[in-house]
């Protein structure tokens, strides 16, 4: 198996917010026989990295990082569906592409989602009113105790908004491998998502991703000229008590009404409301346009958005009394640690300088 033990990997051009780091080990295993040949993972500290779009790296030292190396798409046609299997390493938006052009319509909704495969089903990822659970038939997920790959139907896989059983019960416990997916014949594009909806109804899958293509590009930064890992936040859930409170004060305040009951606020919005959009503070700021994405104009230090996450936490808590958590995942030496945690990793103090952070200095 390809593995690199140079005692310093450089992983910068590996996560998509451009942090400088590095890691001692790195393993790309693309068979089970690689896989069975991993080392002892339950004593050491380690990272399943796909394409680090998600990923916040916050400290100068990664973890040993495995980074699956499965490929491949093959499609079987059934009666009145195609069955689609593809391998963890492969591209998001480059299967997306593959399966319009082969005429497998549903995942449209979903292009330009930067990231691999194999990470989709992790946090279920999601945009213009498709989840990726919606197209989902099973996972196949190699469990390290067992050195074993286990199919994991969709339900087995327990998803939710932005979760998963990978997220959760097998956090850590093995890597998935390959994703297998289930697109009806039957189509109907999907255009209830504001933006979309704009199209005509017997609208073509092909157009559906031109618009999702076009309204994504206007909205999010492309990582390549201006690093990010998207929505940095997840949008927050709160009771109905407490959006009957929140309402009366922010009779503007976007809500999505959950079906049990719990109301799911705009993290963006409230960040905004917050005076935070645009926001800079040296390398690193809130992006001018769409203020639920943190960028790195040129910090080397995950460190740096540490603190300004921590930052916009605290000021939309002090305005809104809601607590919004990060969707990206942080990932230090000792391998993955809670945003909560990260109290060693705060170089600039916003808590006491609020006065001599300058604000809306947005010169990009
Ligand atoms: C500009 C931009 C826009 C984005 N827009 C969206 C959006 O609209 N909707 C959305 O949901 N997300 C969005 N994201 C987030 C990101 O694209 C997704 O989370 C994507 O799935 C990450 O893929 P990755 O390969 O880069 O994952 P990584 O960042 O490498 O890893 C993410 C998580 O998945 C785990 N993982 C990765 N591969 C495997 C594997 N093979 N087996 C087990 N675990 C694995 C990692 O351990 C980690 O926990 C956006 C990101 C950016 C930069």
């Amino acid at each position: 198996m390809a593995m690199h033990s140079n005692q310093n990997y450089s992983l910068q051009s590996s996560n998509s917010f451009n942090i400088k780091t590095s890691c001692s080990r790195i393993y790309f295993p693309s068979s089970l026989a690689e896989l069975q040949q991993l080392p002892d993972l339950m004593t050491e500290n380690f990272y399943i990295l796909g394409e680090g779009s998600n990923t916040l790296f916050v400290e100068a030292k990664a973890p040993i990082i495995i980074q699956p190396k499965f490929s491949g798409i093959d499609i079987l046609e059934q009666n009145d569906h195609f069955i689609v299997t593809v391998g963890a390493a492969e591209n998001w938006h480059e299967l997306v592409c593959f399966c319009l052009e082969k005429g497998l319509y549903g995942l449209e909704n979903l292009a330009l989602i930067p990231g691999s495969v194999g990470a989709a089903p992790v946090q279920n990822i999601g945009a213009y009113g498709v989840d990726f659970a919606d197209y989902c038939l099973d996972v196949h997920w190699f469990e390290f105790a067992s050195k074993t790959i286990k199919v994991l139907n969709k339900e087995a896989c327990h998803f939710a908004y932005r979760d998963s059983i990978f997220k959760q019960a097998l956090y850590n416990k093995g890597l998935i491998t390959q994703v297998t997916f289930r697109f009806p014949k039957q189509w109907q594009a999907n255009l209830v998502y504001a933006g979309l909806d704009v199209l005509p109804k017997d609208s073509t899958a092909k157009q559906v991703m031109m618009q999702v293509i076009k309204l994504r590009s206007s909205k999010l930064p492309d990582p390549k000229i201006l690093p990010n890992a998207g929505s940095f936040f997840k949008n927050p859930v709160v009771s109905a008590e407490n959006f009957a409170q929140l309402t009366k004060q922010y009779p503007n305040m976007p809500n999505y009404p959950q079906k049990n009951g719990e109301v799911k606020l705009a993290a963006g919005w409230l960040i905004e409301q917050a005076g935070l959009k645009g926001y800079r503070y040296q390398g690193v700021g809130v992006h001018q346009h769409q203020a639920l994405v943190l960028v790195n104009y040129d910090s080397d230090r995950g460190a740096d958005i540490i603190s300004l996450a921590k930052y916009i936490q605290r000021k939309v808590s002090d305005k809104f009394a809601v607590f919004i958590t990060p969707e990206v995942r942080m990932i230090s030496e000792q391998g993955e640690r809670a945003f909560s945690s990260l109290t060693d990793i705060n170089p600039i103090d916003f808590n006491t300088n609020d006065d001599v952070v300058p604000k809306g200095n947005n010169n990009d």
